[in-house]
């Protein structure tokens, strides 16, 4: 930590400064020039990341040099991290070089249609089933999802397909449950800070994707990674899935640039969703594409059999077949930058 002194700084306001650092057990390094004094604090930077410091008179700013998502850092952990989901032979792994196919409908409707939709998109590619059972809906009268009855569904589909199963967590009591039936944990955009709910998904050791707040920075993303990591899981997939724009033409404004900028921060996989980025059909195939060019771990889609009829999300679901379509250009794209399925 480096801590800048206020031009002016009086000799009785350095000292105390330097006492507050010595109490929590630091080093200081008083470095006095002509215009300012600066102080380099060494020692464990945690202890002192949470303390007020520019609330000490005399203290102009203080700049860490660890980030605060100190798990979640590249500096912690150079390497990129490789996440395993599900277990025998439906395992799937996301990230150092792995592409993850996440795909399935919105919600989970029923058996039969699941199983129908798992049995497409797994021919077509995918190594991950996706479907929500508990949905976090704008209108309380909208389709909330199956709930547990929705958690067997999947369960049962994606062991028939062998394919690892990720559904959404919204709610601290149902975690316990979600954990008993999948292989990993959604926390969604609407979600990315309730704190409570990241603490008791990483208490899961569950793997955990994680999902872009639609108005949070990809500080704040990687911040919330580490309050999951911190608390048990250490296999977190991030999802960039559209911020809130000014333009109303798409559901939501791609920022493909995240998937590089989280590279360089983080050793965690980054992972795109264009469904909810774009809300569009027309436009998720382009972006996706965009998505595996500019080096992302996998892609996150939504496919459903008949949209029309679709009990949340449907104007924006792709077809089986246009899911078919996409995902043979995908892994061709995947496949030129590297990456293996
Ligand atoms: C979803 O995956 O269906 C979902 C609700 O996503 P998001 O949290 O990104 O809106
Ligand atoms: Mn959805």
């Amino acid at each position: 930590m480096i801590i800048i002194l206020k031009h002016g700084a009086t000799d009785e306001q350095i000292d105390h400064v330097v006492e507050r650092i010595e109490a929590m057990g630091l080093k200081p390094h008083l470095s006095k020039g002509t215009y300012r004094t600066v102080i380099g604090v060494i020692g464990d930077e945690e202890k002192i990341q949470t303390a007020p410091l520019t609330a000490i008179p005399g203290v102009e700013d203080a700049m860490p040099v660890m980030p605060a998502y100190k798990l979640a850092s590249r500096e912690a952990h150079p390497q990129p991290s490789v996440v395993e989901i599900g277990s025998g032979k439906a395992t799937t792994k996301i990230g150092g070089g792995h592409f993850g196919m996440i795909a399935g409908p919105c919600a989970i409707e029923s058996a039969e249609r699941l199983d129908e939709i798992a049995g497409e998109i797994k021919a077509a590619g995918a190594n991950v089933l996706r479907g929500g059972a508990y949905k976090p809906r704008t209108s309380p009268y909208s389709f909330q999802g199956l709930g547990e009855e929705g958690l067997k569904i999947l369960r049962e589909v994606g062991d028939k397909h062998g394919m690892p199963v990720v559904t959404e967590a919204i709610d601290p009591r149902h975690v316990e449950l979600i954990a008993e039936y999948t292989d990993m944990i959604q926390l969604g955009a609407r979600n990315m800070q309730n704190f409570v709910l990241l603490t008791e998904v990483g208490m899961t050791k569950k793997p955990v994707l994680l999902k872009r707040g639609m108005a949070a920075t990809i500080k704040d993303l990687l911040m919330s990674a580490e309050y999951v990591i911190a608390n048990g899981t250490t296999e977190v997939v991030l999802c960039e899935r559209g911020v809130k724009g000014f333009d109303n033409s798409c559901r939501n404004m791609l920022d493909i640039a995240a998937v590089p900028q989280v590279q360089l921060m983080s050793h965690l996989p980054i992972i795109v969703d264009p469904s909810h980025a774009t809300g569009r059909p027309e436009l998720i195939p382009a972006c996706a594409l965009a998505a595996a060019a500019c080096g992302a771990d996998g892609v996150h889609i939504e496919v459903h059999n008949c949209p029309e009829d679709a009990m949340s999300d449907g104007p924006q679901a792709l077809l089986p077949a246009q899911y078919k379509e996409v995902a043979a250009q995908i892994r061709k794209v995947a496949e030129a930058v590297g990456k293996t399925f």
